[in-house]
């Protein structure tokens, strides 16, 4: 057993992924997240961003399902 513990395990709130297993995370005082769910809501906001254009201005905007994990 291990004497004292440092930290507890920083872990990605959104993909699970831990410390080692990405590159970044970012620590959020209710969540944690990392790079590449970062990368991930960058492009989901781009793409809710074109779909409500297309739509205000009348036109079917791309179609995306956007799943976690
Ligand atoms: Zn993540």
């Amino acid at each position: 057993m291990e004497a004292r513990t440092k930290h507890k395990e920083v872990r990605c709130d959104f993909c699970s992924k831990t410390e080692d297993q990405v590159e970044i995370i970012i620590r959020g005082s209710l969540a944690d997240i990392c790079n590449e769910c970062v990368d991930l809501c960058a492009a989901l906001v781009a793409d809710i961003r074109e779909k409500r254009q297309a739509e205000a201005q009348g036109r079917p905007g791309p179609k995306t399902e956007w799943t976690w994990g």
